[in-house]
């Protein structure tokens, strides 16, 4: 059997950073589900779809054949045979992905592609519902959170790192908006799954959390 850890929590925590670290330190394959909502979210900006209407989305979202690599190590997302890596980080996209990730057929679309890169790799999936709807049975559940104030920071200074204008106030008030969004939605909300560690990272470095987490796995595997 399969080696599965889930690690879920809000948008900013740092989830994809530490969950990368691990992965490379313990051998296992990162599988970034967000990245895969982020796709959806595309095609469903690119079709001008309104993402108000469920039924149209719901749809339009049949149309988006979403496959995953690893190219050197990376996850490479594919949205009808095309690489979409470069276009999925940007605020329009997540903030869309987050709208359409609340819609039931969305979901059920990335579903069974999540559960069967589990069942056939030692992996690290992280999202906001792996523990408790995708991965119930994964050996370690980490739940990994920061205030909003420190995930905004670490966004804003990411940004201006890269030269990006960045408006912390808007970052925050988006991250805010994100999280209410995921935790309030009536299918796989946000949660913490019952049996989930919970790590805050508010206060602790990148590579504390790291070794943190390294060690539950050990502990685990
Ligand atoms: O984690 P990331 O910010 O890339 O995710 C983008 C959006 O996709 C999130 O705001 C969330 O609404 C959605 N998502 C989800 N379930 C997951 C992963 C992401 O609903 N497992």
């Amino acid at each position: 059997m399969a080696f599965n850890v889930a690690i879920d929590g809000p948008a900013g925590a740092g989830k994809s950073t530490i969950a990368k670290a691990v992965a490379k330190n313990r051998g296992l394959i990162y599988v970034d589900t967000g990245a895969m909502y982020r796709a959806v979210a595309l095609y469903i900006l690119r079709t001008g779809t309104d993402a108000n209407d469920t039924e149209a989305v719901a749809k339009v979202c049949v149309g988006a054949d979403i496959t995953i690599a690893y190219e050197d190590g990376v996850q490479v997302v594919y949205l009808n045979g095309e690489n979409v890596n470069a276009f999925l980080r940007t605020e329009e996209v997540g903030n869309m992905a987050s709208k359409t990730s609340a819609i039931p057929a969305v979901r059920a679309h990335l579903l069974n592609l999540q559960k069967n890169l589990a069942a056939n790799n030692d992996c690290i999936m992280d999202g906001r519902d792996i523990g408790t709807v995708v991965l119930p049975n994964a050996q370690l559940k980490v739940f990994l959170t920061a205030s909003s104030e420190v995930r905004a920071k670490r966004r804003y200074d990411e940004l201006t790192a890269k030269g990006e204008q960045a408006d912390f106030d808007k970052i925050k008030a988006d991250i805010e908006q994100r999280d209410y969004q995921d935790s309030h939605r009536e299918i796989a909300p946000l949660k913490q799954a019952d049996d989930a560690v919970l790590v805050d990272s508010s206060d602790m470095t990148i590579d504390q959390v790291i070794a943190r987490i390294s060690e539950l796995c050990d502990e685990k595997a």
